[in-house]
């Protein structure tokens, strides 16, 4: 890294993938200037218009996806069967967009006193996002998705770790012909670009995924501002296996639920509390499959779980677990060590780590753990299930695993989370919303609902 660029390296290696420009808080000044430019005559393109751009940059993504895979696994880590599938994310989301950009309608209605009453909906004006390194493809495509088809600009910052499949990605939609001041990238620091876009006085929506420490930040600079606002900062999603659960179905659930992305997803399986009738043969069979995870570099054919993003990631979850361990509060059942043997030394790597028997007061049951480590707790009483799966700061997701509508009913009014998962988890189709409760954040992204957050009403009356 040096003054006017950021290094980009792969965490499996070590070895070089690129660099970006370190953005500057003049970066941002000009970029904000050019995308209000820019939304004098986005705003007023037809719907239609914009929704052909959409589904012809989905069109090309889709046609070099295997390209954009492997540079989004070199640089971010993860193995290339998942950077397939989140670049053809990325073209659905797109294609999701293009689809219902222009079905945002007003209201209408007649009054004897008032007469011709009309809520007209139009674009905010200049829109950011500022972007994770875990799904930094997805999350992209959450947030530019609709903006661009609610005739809004947009300025992404990036990560600083894994900002050239984004990169490469904004290099599309201008190949179709969305103009490169529509959409703007602008890359460098959290603390320079990041803090600019969130203090920016003429930026009329922020939308940001992290930390929940950098979300107050953001959030305090862009109320500040008067900036319509959506955070999105992760969570501590639990999964309740009850008694007549399927199983297999519930402990491969847990499994991918947990170690997909190397377990750095915001909605991964975080806890799992099993009644304790099923408790012994569902975490055998868990240990089975885990057991079963080829870990390595993502390129690599067969690969499951590919590096911890970053080092100074890693060592924080080992942290944890060794926290865990050291004070009683649960056991390893496997995983749990740092690899000390090549290829494994050359990069972040963290096996696939079991806790069994956690307490459920335990730090690693009620933070957010971003990385492959899996605690487990029994439970006698769904009642109990429940109250242990709220008890946290976070209310991102949850998942309950059985066939009892009874408990289905239950489980499903009383989990504090924004998205509550029956025999399934982590599955987010872009139709319908996402967004988090309590610390989890504010707002949602995904679906209609995304349209609204980006269009503002504005009232007519019209006496006759
Ligand atoms: P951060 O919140 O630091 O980073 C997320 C984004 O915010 C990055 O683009 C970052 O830039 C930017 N940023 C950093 N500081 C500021 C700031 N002061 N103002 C504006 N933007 C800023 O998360 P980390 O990457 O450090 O991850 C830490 C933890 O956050 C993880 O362990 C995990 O628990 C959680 N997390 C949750 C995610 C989720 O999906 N919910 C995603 C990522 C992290 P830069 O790259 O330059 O740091």
């Amino acid at each position: 890294m040096n003054q006017e660029s950021y290094d980009v390296y792969n965490p499996a290696d070590g070895s070089l993938v690129g660099s970006v420009p370190a953005g500057t808080y003049d970066d941002v000044n000009n970029a904000v200037s050019i995308a209000w430019e820019a939304f004098r005559s986005w705003s007023q393109t037809d719907p239609l218009d914009r929704s052909k751009l959409l589904f012809s940059a989905a069109q090309l993504i889709r046609a070099d996806q295997k390209d954009l895979a492997r540079l989004l696994t070199r640089e971010q880590g993860k193995p290339l069967r998942e950077s397939l599938n989140e670049v053809a994310g990325f073209a659905r989301v797109l294609e999701y967009y293009a689809s219902i950009s222009g079905t945002m309608h007003g209201d209408y209605g007649l009054s004897k006193n008032y007469g011709h009453m009309m809520v007209m909906r139009q674009p905010l004006g200049v829109c950011a996002a500022i972007i994770p390194w875990n799904m930094p493809v997805l999350i992209m495509g959450w947030k530019i998705g609709p903006v661009l088809a609610t005739g809004n600009t947009m300025i992404v910052k990036p990560s600083t770790t894994a900002p050239l499949t984004c990169k490469a990605l904004a290099g599309y939609l201008y190949r179709v012909g969305v103009p490169e001041s529509v959409l703007q990238l602008v890359t460098g620091s959290g603390e320079v670009v990041g803090e600019a876009l969130a203090r920016h006085p003429d930026i009329r929506s922020l939308s940001f995924t992290g930390a929940v420490s950098t979300g107050i930040q953001v959030a305090e600079h862009a109320a500040k501002t008067f900036k319509k606002t959506i955070l999105e900062l992760g969570g501590s999603d639990a999964m309740i296996v009850c008694r007549d659960a399927d199983l297999e179905a519930a402990a491969k659930g847990a499994v991918s639920g947990r170690f997909f992305n190397c377990g750095q997803t915001c909605t991964a399986i975080k806890r799992v509390f099993v009644d304790t009738k099923i408790y012994a043969p569902f975490v055998q069979r868990v240990r089975e499959l885990a057991g079963a995870l080829q870990v390595g570099n993502g390129l690599t054919p067969g690969v499951d779980i590919g590096p911890v993003h970053t080092k100074r990631q890693r060592d924080t979850i080992h942290s944890l677990v060794q926290e865990t361990v050291n004070n009683q509060l649960g056991t390893v059942m496997s995983g749990g060590e740092i690899p000390d043997s090549n290829p494994y030394t050359m990069g972040s790597f963290y096996p696939p780590t079991i806790l069994t028997d956690v307490d459920p007061d335990a730090p690693v049951m009620r933070e957010e753990v971003f990385g492959p480590v899996l605690p487990i707790s029994g439970f006698d009483s769904i009642s109990d299930a429940i109250e242990r799966a709220n008890a946290t700061r976070f209310g991102l997701g949850a998942s309950v695993w059985t066939h009892d509508m009874r408990i289905i009913s239950r489980a499903t009014q009383e989990l504090d989370a924004g998205i509550v998962w029956v025999n399934q988890h982590l599955r987010i189709p872009p139709e319908v919303p996402f967004g988090g409760v309590k610390s989890s954040g504010l707002g949602r992204e995904n679906g209609r609902y995304a349209l609204f957050h980006y269009l503002e009403e504005k009232t007519i009356l019209i006496h006759p």
